[in-house]
């Protein structure tokens, strides 16, 4: 199916882009790299009267490392990341942005608009949210800082108002004997993983000092496990613990049945990601470098 007409406007900058959306009114969207607004454009699910480009901003698609935090332009590509050399120092970054849907998905799909787009599905938000994550945040009238704990309120709801948009996303960089991983299981590249784990674990010897657990597609937003985090913290990471650490998934999760599988087939794949995810993690967070991929169907 054809969108409904739309007009279209290229913005110039961001300032001159949130100002374009503040003039046009409520029925004006931004468009980053399309690849969730224009296929529901397509399906008339999304009719905006008007569409403002981000794409011709420049200096809005980056990465770079600064006082401690690894900065994206909210323009950045999925595969930008994927192919930076962030990802092997902070591999559950690769784990991510390698594993999003197919190749030319990720070439034009963006950070700043996953985040933005808040789909429950999504990856950014569950992995990120793993992490010290701040979202800036650029209107007409002010700029601010959101901690990603704070962005996402609801499925496909966000803080931001009408005439807001991301600018920067910017993540803390882990110290030292810390390690991520994110897993997901999808039944073929091309679609949404069916469920999805991210964990962040701090090793000091033998013991998990810290430990930070979120998972994807399993609730209306990604469900922070904090319950089992705390299954894991101050413990030796061993078959009790990381079992503890299952049920406690099991518990924190709420699936919906849909044509990916039942709640409780959901609800059991989510805690065996755990399982694998904080394996990984924790090899990482001893300094050996493993590489994963999501597991397909
Ligand atoms: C077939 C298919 C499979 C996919 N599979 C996956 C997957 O497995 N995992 C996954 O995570 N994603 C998946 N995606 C989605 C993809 O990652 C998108 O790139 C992402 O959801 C949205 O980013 P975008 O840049 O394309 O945003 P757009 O589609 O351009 O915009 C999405 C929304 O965010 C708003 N927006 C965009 N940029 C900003 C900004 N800077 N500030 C404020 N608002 C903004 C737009 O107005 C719009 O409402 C898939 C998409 C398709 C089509």
């Amino acid at each position: 199916m054809y969108p409904r007409p739309f007009h279209y406007h290229r913005a110039g900058s961001l300032p001159e882009a949130a100002t374009m959306l503040s003039q046009l009114g409520d029925d004006a969207k931004l468009l980053a790299g399309g690849q969730s607004l224009i296929p529901l454009m397509k399906l008339r699910f999304a009719n905006p009267s008007h569409l403002v480009d981000l794409n011709f901003v420049p200096g809005t698609s980056y990465i770079n490392e600064q006082n401690g935090a690894v900065r994206f332009g909210a323009l950045t590509r999925h595969s930008e990341i994927e192919n930076s050399s962030i990802g092997v120092r902070f591999p559950i970054l690769h784990d991510c942005a390698a594993g999003i849907a197919d190749v030319q998905i990720r070439n034009r799909g963006t950070i700043g608009g996953s985040l933005a787009e808040a789909d429950p599905s999504g990856d950014w938000a569950a992995v990120l949210l793993t992490q010290k994550t701040e979202i800036w945040c650029l209107s007409p009238r002010r700029e601010r800082s959101v901690p990603l704990t704070d962005f996402i309120t609801d499925a496909y709801t966000t803080v931001l108002e009408h005439d807001e948009l991301v600018r920067e996303i910017s993540v803390e960089v882990p110290g030292k004997g810390t390690g991520g991983a994110y897993l997901a299981f999808k039944r073929s590249a091309p679609v949404y993983p069916t469920a999805s784990a991210a964990v962040q674990i701090t090793m000091e010897g033998d013991i998990c000092k810290d430990a930070h657990l979120v998972l994807g597609c399993v609730g209306l937003v990604p469900v922070r496990a904090t319950a089992a985090a705390d299954a894991l913290r101050d413990r030796r990471i061993d078959d009790k613990s990381v079992a503890a650490a299952m049920d406690a998934v099991r518990e924190a999760v709420d699936p919906q049945a849909d044509m990916r599988g039942s709640a409780e087939y959901k609800r059991t794949l989510a805690a065996a990601l755990v399982k694998r995810a904080i394996e990984v993690a924790v090899r990482r967070a001893r300094g050996e470098r493993v590489e994963v991929s999501h597991i397909y169907a």
